[in-house]
């Protein structure tokens, strides 16, 4: 699929609040229906997923503490017709090791949020096989 560019945004989330929501609200009240995500910033006992593929569900690893934001980055797309937002982080802890995943939630310390929002056809995630949401793939 082919887009343009559309708005940019950049803001700071208020200390305190969970960053995908946040997120999510934040795109359904400026009507951003496409878009990218990246942030950077400290979060507070974030929750990361990884999706175990037999099955079909996300183990969730509850990390306690404060950690660093190192790279935090996704998409907006439309679910059940709302916008979406769909993230990754990578997240270091006090001795600059890594834990990174896909983001179920996390209480903002701060967060510094970039949003390109994209302009063009819908696009929709849908329920597959796999247990996932996801975009048709696009044949070549
Ligand atoms: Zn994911």
């Amino acid at each position: 699929m082919r887009f343009s560019k559309g708005r940019n945004f950049m803001f700071r989330v208020p200390e305190g609040r969970e960053l995908v929501g946040f997120i999510n609200e934040f795109a359904k009240k400026n009507n951003v229906l496409i878009g990218t995500v990246s942030a950077i910033g400290t979060l507070r006992n974030p929750k990361i997923g990884y999706f175990l593929e037999t099955e079909k569900k996300y183990k969730v690893m509850e990390l306690s503490g404060v950690y660093e934001l190192v790279s935090l980055s996704g998409n907006i797309s439309l679910k059940d017709g709302e916008s979406f937002a769909h993230i990754h982080v990578a997240l270091g802890d006090s001795e600059g090791k890594l834990w990174g995943g896909h983001l179920v939630e996390g209480e903002v310390f701060v967060a510094e949020v970039y949003i390109q929002e994209l302009l063009g056809e819908p696009l929709e995630r849908k329920p597959q096989e796999n247990g996932l949401t996801l975009w048709d793939a696009e044949p070549l």
